[in-house]
């Protein structure tokens, strides 16, 4: 039995504890947790800590699998040329690939990360992730959008996502965007989807190409997709729509969804969103070190504030991030949106992620029975509940 405790601990449900004493079994079960009312009193075999105690965060979306990208792409390149990158160079020596796997996941863990739901397009990864110590949830990303790929996109999906199984992952076949699926694509997802009752996951609304691709059938995306991928697009349409408009109706309502990116995002769009789904099983995943990295540009996070969404974060891939850490999401958060409180963004990186991976029951609070992990922040701002850019993470349990 372990008793720790620190000058504040937010439990990730909205509550703080002045000098609180969490009591852990050897597994980091919370056995009880301990309201002193700031009134720790000398007790022996308590663990103090100088700092703030929050639960193990959850990374809602990262690549584990491009982790060997880091550092290869410039800054605020845009997202076309981007994408164009990430086609020429994600292929690689699987023993290179599968080596930055395992430091990135190593750094995560370092980083108190204790799940990550995590986008693959292949099975490289998987046994880093079988290894980890972490938990992954694996969205089997399906990319066609050529209608004559469904079913060999679906297939390949199909047959990654039951090897992933049978090495005891988790996960679900999912969209990877709306400008790399097709309709019979979206739909052979979705019929999954609704057998699975698990959670999806789809890039959305990430750049305004994916809207000038939908709208009129021109622009960038258009000739990235002919161009860089040798897709004939002529089959396809436009919907005179915008891409989010255009398919999220193709996704089952039924499923918890993780729309991420939602960089570009007006009310007008969540209004539609909540017009044609609900809100208590769609969360929305901002990834705005990525952001940054690409686009040089966040989302407007006081619109999800205001619209009392379901938010949680990611860091993304390392090929558009400098590193793979939550606290550095919540630190750019916090200096885009200086009103937010720490306990807002706690609750975004744990328990909402928590939620939407559907392991609530162990993870993203620190609750009795449950066995979340506990991160301590050393070198905060206790008095406004803030972090500082020195703000660091160590892992507790
Ligand atoms: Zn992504």
């Amino acid at each position: 039995m372990r008793k720790i405790s620190a000058h504040l601990i937010l439990d990730g449900l909205g509550n703080c504890y002045r000098k609180g004493i969490v009591t852990l079994d050897p597994d980091g079960t919370i056995l009880n947790i301990e309201d002193t009312g700031g009134n720790l009193r000398e007790s022996a075999g308590v663990e103090f800590f100088s700092g703030m105690l929050v639960p193990g965060f959850i990374n809602a979306h990262c690549h584990l699998e491009l982790s060997h990208m880091h550092n290869t792409f410039p800054e605020a390149a845009g997202f076309v040329p981007f994408l164009k990158k990430v086609v020429e160079t994600r292929a690689g020596d699987p023993g290179t690939i599968i080596a930055a796997a395992e430091k990135a996941d190593v750094l995560m863990n370092r980083n108190g990360i204790v799940a990550v739901g995590d986008i693959a397009n292949g099975p490289t990864a998987f046994e880093v992730k079988k290894n980890s110590s972490i938990y992954y949830f694996t969205f089997l990303e399906t990319l066609g959008f050529h209608p004559e790929r469904s079913g060999k996109a679906f297939n390949w999906a199909d047959n990654c996502l039951r090897l992933a199984e049978s090495m005891g992952l988790r996960g679900s076949i999912v969209p990877h965007a709306p400008y790399s699926v097709s309709n019979q694509l979206f739909k052979a997802v979705a019929m999954d989807a609704i057998r699975s009752g698990l959670p999806i996951s789809i890039h959305s609304q990430e750049s305004m190409a994916e809207d000038d691709l939908y709208r009129s059938g021109s622009g960038e995306m258009v000739v990235h997709l002919r161009e860089n991928l040798g897709i004939d697009t002529s089959y396809f349409t436009p919907t005179g729509g915008s891409a989010l408009r255009s398919t999220l109706k193709l996704l089952p309502v039924e499923n918890n969804l993780l729309l991420v990116h939602n960089l570009f995002t007006s009310q007008g769009d969540l209004d539609f969103i909540a017009s044609v789904r609900k809100l208590s099983n769609t969360w929305f995943v901002l990834c705005p070190g990525s952001n940054l990295y690409i686009q040089n540009r966040l989302p407007d996070i006081d619109l999800f504030r205001r619209n009392r969404l379901q938010i949680c974060l990611g860091t993304d891939s390392l090929a558009s991030n400098h590193q793979l850490s939550i606290l550095e999401e919540m630190k750019i958060i916090q200096h885009a949106t200086p009103s937010i409180t720490l306990d807002e963004l706690i609750g975004w990186a744990t328990i909402h992620g928590a939620n939407t991976l559907g392991i609530a029951d162990w993870a993203g609070s620190i609750e009795i029975g449950k066995h979340p992990g506990i991160n301590l922040l050393t070198n905060v701002n206790l008095c406004e509940r803030k972090l500082y850019p020195e703000t660091r993470v160590k892992k507790i349990c």
